[in-house]
């Protein structure tokens, strides 16, 4: 397997493509004797968090995300995090316009409410940054016949570029190029996540899931993130745009304020349903993160796994090439299991039967005055 670009000849041993928690783990903790370039097509930083765009996401770190934090030793800047701190979800089902409405509950939950984009930018600031290439738009990769490494073409300064690496790790998130060109039969659902952010300096602090099973069924969200109201939902792909917007006029009629958003974020988020579905590469090919399909099909909770499964392959690239497939596969076993438990308690949630039934009887929730 093409390793240790001295004595290959390629320009490096490892090509990364993105530069999310994943690609960033990944080049923080692997060896500083590997060769490694990381590349990464936003630039990272410059302005204000409701000016600039990163990736979008709910920005909410979970306790298992916490726990990688800490098994990784590192500790949160207090500058990453946004008000408030909410440790309730309050849980509402909106299809239907006409019937009874269904009670809301609230649920205890320990997520830290963070700037996503502030995230992303620490995790790659703990990277050497000389293996870090920014605003640079890998715009395809195609494996060398003769010597079984790869062509990296990317697109910086609007110039086009080639380099060489040994092995190819996809890091590049729920569109990832790798996938689709390594592993076109390895298909996966894909969802349209959408959201916007609208000013609400006067609106009281939210945090809530939304759902509704005539317009998706996966599920919609409202987070409070400073001094912004972040609406937002997951839907398939098949008129999106008008599920979006019968979405908001829904909330609207529920009396949640979102006119005029100041900004408008969206992608295409894996959401795997069965296990075949995960592929974590082959060849020389390495997939991780959100590109290997390691994100919750239940709460779309990522963060996680991408900071775990960058953990992991760092600790295989680090070691003897030969076999580094065989043990990656091996080492994301765990995160293989935990997430055939989330399919199979997918079900439970997504089923409007059984949700209006846990709804309606409130078992498990809070009971809040307010
Ligand atoms: C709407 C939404 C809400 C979510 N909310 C949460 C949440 O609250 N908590 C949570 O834990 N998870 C959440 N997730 C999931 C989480 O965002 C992902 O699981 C996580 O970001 C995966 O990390 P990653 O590094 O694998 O991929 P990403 O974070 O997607 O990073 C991929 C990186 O690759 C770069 N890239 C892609 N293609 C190229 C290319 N061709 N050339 C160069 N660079 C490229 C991108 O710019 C990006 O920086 C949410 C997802 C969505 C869509």
């Amino acid at each position: 397997m093409g390793i240790d670009a001295e004595k290959t000849g390629f320009d490096y041993d490892v090509a990364v493509i993105g530069c999310g928690p994943a690609g960033a783990t990944f080049a923080r903790l692997v060896s500083p004797h590997r060769r490694v370039i990381v590349f990464e097509k936003q630039n990272g930083g410059g302005k204000p968090a409701d000016l600039e765009f990163g990736k979008c996401c709910g920005g909410l770190l979970a306790p298992d995300a916490q726990k990688q934090l800490a098994l990784q030793g590192l500790t949160l800047p207090r500058d990453i995090l946004v008000d408030p701190q909410i440790f309730a979800v309050r849980t509402m089902d909106i299809a239907g316009s006409g019937q009874a409405k269904l009670p809301e509950r609230y649920y205890q939950r320990s997520y830290i409410n963070l700037s996503r984009l502030r995230f992303d930018n620490w995790l790659r600031s703990l990277c050497p940054t000389e293996r870090i290439l920014k605003c640079a738009y890998v715009k395809s990769v195609s494996r060398l016949s003769e010597s079984r490494g790869f062509a990296v073409e990317y697109v910086k300064n609007n110039q086009r570029n080639t380099v060489t690496a040994g092995l190819l790790v996809g890091a590049d998130g729920g569109q990832s190029l790798v996938r689709r060109l390594f592993f076109p039969n390895n298909g996966i659902d894909r969802y349209a996540a959408v959201q916007e952010w609208y000013g609400a300096s006067d609106l009281s602090p939210f945090y809530g899931a939304v759902f509704d099973a005539e317009l998706t069924d996966c599920y919609g969200w409202l987070i409070s993130k400073d001094r912004y109201l972040v609406a937002g939902g997951a839907f398939p792909l098949d008129g999106a745009a008008q599920r979006f917007s019968a979405f908001k006029e829904k909330l609207k009629g529920r009396g949640i304020p979102l006119e005029n958003p100041v900004k408008r974020e969206g992608c295409l988020v894996c959401r795997p349903k069965s296990i075949s579905s995960v592929c974590d590469g082959k060849d020389g090919v390495f997939l991780i993160g959100e590109a290997a399909g390691f994100i919750s099909p239940s709460s779309l909770e990522g963060i996680s796994w991408a900071l775990e499964s960058g953990a992991l392959l760092a600790g295989v690239l680090s070691g003897e090439p030969q076999g580094a497939n065989r043990r990656y596969h091996s080492a994301v076993r765990g995160i293989r299991l935990r997430l055939a438990g989330k399919m199979l308690k997918s079900p439970f949630l997504y089923t409007p039967f059984i949700r209006h039934i846990i709804l309606k009887s409130g078992v498990a929730s809070l009971s809040i005055d307010l």
